[in-house]
């Protein structure tokens, strides 16, 4: 079965996971910062706090942002759980933004109206957490310039997106939002198995996160507000979690980064193949703007699920060996958030996404025979699926 995603690891990658396992720490040695610093530079960020994984890093960043009971985080219904799922762990309600359609990312047009809603309402979220769905960036400028407008803070959930390009700047550099957070499974652009960062360029913000990541401990003088007892004296100063990362994973973390622009790099030589041999087929691709560089975490297509049942096409793709998966099925629409009053029909957008959505494989070791595998059988599948009219 081809894949639709899966990691690449270097006989390098390995070693340094193999030195660390050597050496005296596995956990919170010098590999932690290394990493850290790997990602400032890679995206001129001031601050990179690496944690266990990208749900950690939301959750740490919106409580590094004091959401909390009374509060409101709104997310859009095309992304995985976690990016709405951290706003009620802080104990906030949730809402959700639709998407455009033809890149399928927050919609800017949406997020205003609803906006002008809530302001006439009183009810305006304190967090809004855009979703570079893909590895596409959401359009941060229009996006920021509402976040000083209504005075709502931003993070963006740059899971899919390390490595990707927003106008002039990285994706991770926050020049429009107040943090950004990374994944580092092992299906997205880098990994460190498990593994997730918050980005930042406030000093106070990224102080703040590094105490929640690990107990709200501190060891730094600075910030005790009691006497130090002596050179072993630590203090908590906030109610914090164990969100470490290990040395073991940030080892693995900064051998990786060194190909980070190499698997981008692939990733998109891939995508420009797939869009031209799919140029003749009744899919849509996802809309890729001029003035950003996609990290093209995914390859999705979109079938008109009036004209082909998806769910025919997605067994065929894979009765062919070929691994496709669907991103993302609708947050508001999963059991948890029905039972919290959120229902089919209310973000008309993603749900028409999601009902011809197809991810196909995409991932730096794909080789172009097995690209021409996936559309030939692509092909097939259409046929087979298509409904009768
Ligand atoms: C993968 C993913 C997450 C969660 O990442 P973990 O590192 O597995 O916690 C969050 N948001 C989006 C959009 C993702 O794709």
């Amino acid at each position: 079965m081809i894949p639709y995603g899966r990691q690449n690891i270097s006989d390098e990658d390995v070693a340094a996971v193999v030195e660390v396992l050597r050496s005296d720490f596995l956990t919170q040695g010098p590999a932690v910062p290394r990493f850290e610093a790997a990602l400032t530079a890679a995206t001129g960020a001031e601050h990179a706090l690496a944690v266990n994984s990208a749900t950690s890093a939301l959750h740490i960043a919106c409580l590094a942002l004091e959401l909390g009971p009374g509060d409101l985080l709104w997310t859009v219904p095309n992304t995985f759980v976690a990016s709405a799922n951290v706003g009620r762990l802080c104990g906030a309600d949730v809402d959700f933004v639709d998407v455009d359609r033809g890149n399928w990312n927050m919609s800017v047009a949406a997020l205003q109206e609803k906006l002008q809603t809530a302001a006439a309402a009183g009810r305006l979220p304190k967090v809004v957490i855009p979703v570079h769905f893909g590895g596409e960036s959401c359009d941060m400028a229009a996006i920021g310039e509402l976040a000083k407008q209504y005075g709502f803070a931003v993070i963006e959930d740059a899971s899919h997106a390390v490595g990707g390009r927003y106008r002039e700047q990285m994706i991770g550099a926050c020049q429009h939002s107040d943090i950004t957070v990374f994944s580092f499974h092992p299906v997205k652009i880098v990994t460190t198995a498990e593994g997730g960062a918050a980005l930042c360029n406030d000093t106070d913000l990224a102080r703040r996160m590094e105490a929640l990541r690990s107990h709200g401990v501190t060891r730094d003088a600075q910030q005790f507000q009691q006497q130090a007892h002596g050179p072993w004296y630590y203090e908590q100063v906030a109610l914090g979690l164990n969100y470490r990362l290990t040395d073991l994973q940030a080892a693995l973390g900064c051998q990786q980064m060194e190909r980070l622009d190499a698997f981008v790099e692939r990733r998109l030589a891939l995508a420009a193949r797939y869009d031209a041999l799919l140029a003749d087929l009744p899919v849509q691709v996802q809309l890729r703007s001029v003035e950003q560089r996609s990290a093209q975490h995914l390859y999705p297509v979109w079938m008109n699920p009036e004209q082909f049942d998806r769910t025919v096409v997605f067994e065929a793709m894979r009765s062919q060996g070929v691994g496709v998966n669907v991103h993302y099925i609708p947050v508001h629409t999963q059991t948890y958030y029905r039972q919290l009053g959120f229902d089919w029909g209310q973000f008309p957008e993603a749900e028409r996404y999601y009902r011809g959505a197809l991810s196909l494989p995409m991932f730096p070791d794909l080789t172009e025979a097995q690209q021409d595998e996936v559309v030939a059988a692509l092909r097939r599948s259409l046929d087979q699926g298509r409904v009768a009219s």
